[in-house]
């Protein structure tokens, strides 16, 4: 550490941050106040009633004087009942991006590479370098499909312990095929993650890689979260699917009962509402069809989108000016306008049919 200057009683004062942090820009959506929030892919619903319910009534029966089970029993066994896995196979944490900490500190570090292809979830990289871990990102293709030559390039040259895919990608829209996912775990030298937040709005999962044990089954881990579809992302709650291994070395890395007794309940609760999340997927996925439609009658480039958002690059004026001109209509959309590989860039959420009628207004008025 360089010299530090030090005061009479031979103190330092704080200790300077790691170096290799100070470069890192923190990854945050503007929280400000807005009528219409389209800019972090939540849910705009709710979890049902009864769900409330029952957790209002199961919060009483919980020991708050007592650690929590700290094996996360009935969690890890619901879920594993619902992907068709075993209780053993499920690492669960307070959301999907302490799922992707906990797999970086395991198998990251100093020394240690990760791989991942831009555009894609910036936190793969931001959380990577948290950890120590060295990035190497290689680039998607210009309609952000994956580039499988690109691919192999990367992973050959890099060696990564990691490689992360994101599907369907944030911020662009799409899953990718299955078999390029294959075509992927196939030259990857170790790890897949496959991040799939938005994976029940998609016409397949990695989770079929999974339970079909083909090749490298056992390489990959498949992260999947409570925040977008289960309409909880106020709980904080992700999960995992991989080999027991897998599981194991997050286990060894998770700082002991890091999951509270009330965020158990509430997400085995969740897990009894299966048909009321498809419910909201299919509304979802019926207005995001509806928003695509008209967007394309608009002056923007659009892309197609397997999830609970689109990607739209306004054509005829500067995309800063149209997201200002969207929050003074109090909308909210992200800018991804100055993100690698997405320059002019805007996201909006899938919202309430009248949210999506307000942003579409506001942005017909902003641009024609
Ligand atoms: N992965 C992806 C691709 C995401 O878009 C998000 C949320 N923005 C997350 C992970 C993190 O979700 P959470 O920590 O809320 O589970």
């Amino acid at each position: 550490m360089a010299p530090v200057d030090r005061d009479a009683d031979g103190r330092r004062g704080l200790p300077p941050v790691r170096p290799d942090l100070v470069a890192l820009t923190g990854y945050h959506s503007a929280q400000v106040e807005v009528e219409v929030r389209l800019n972090t892919n939540e849910s705009p619903l709710p979890p049902p009633p009864e769900w409330y319910e029952a957790l209002l009534a199961g919060l009483g029966a919980i020991e708050f004087n007592r650690y929590p089970d700290r094996e996360v029993t009935e969690l890890r066994s619901a879920l594993a009942d619902l992907h068709d896995v075993r209780p053993e196979q499920v690492f669960c944490a307070n959301g999907s991006n302490e799922v992707l900490q906990s797999l970086l500190l395991a198998y990251g570090g100093p020394a240690r590479t990760a791989a991942l292809f831009e555009p894609t979830y910036t936190l793969h990289r931001h959380i990577a370098r948290v950890t120590g871990t060295e990035v190497v990102a290689g680039a998607r293709a210009a309609d952000f499909a994956l580039d499988l030559v690109e691919v192999a390039r990367v992973l050959s040259a890099a060696d990564p312990v990691i490689t992360f895919l994101c599907s369907p990608n944030n911020p662009t829209g799409r899953a990718d095929p299955i078999a390029d996912v294959e075509a992927v775990l196939a030259m990857a030298p170790s790890l897949l993650v496959v991040d799939e937040a938005y994976g029940q709005f998609a016409p397949w999962s990695s989770l079929e890689i999974l339970s079909g044990r083909g090749p490298g089954a056992e390489r990959t881990a498949v992260v999947r979260t409570f925040s977008k579809t289960w309409s909880m992302a106020g709980a904080r709650l992700g999960y995992l699917v991989a080999d027991p291994e897998v599981v194991r070395a997050c286990e060894m890395v998770a700082l002991p009962y890091h999951l509270d007794a009330a965020k158990q309940l509430a997400g085995c609760l969740a897990l009894r509402f299966v048909d009321a999340m498809e419910a909201r997927v299919a509304m979802l996925t019926e207005e995001r069809g509806r928003i695509a439609a008209s967007l394309a009658g608009l002056p923007v480039e659009t892309w197609p989108s397997d999830a609970n958002f689109i990607l739209f690059r306004p054509l005829q004026k500067e995309a800063r000016d149209v997201w200002t001109d969207l929050l003074e209509a109090s909308v909210l959309v992200r800018d991804c306008s100055q993100w690698p590989g997405l320059t002019g860039c805007l996201r909006v959420t899938v919202g309430l049919p009248g949210e999506n009628d307000r942003f579409l207004a506001a942005l017909s008025e902003s641009l024609i």
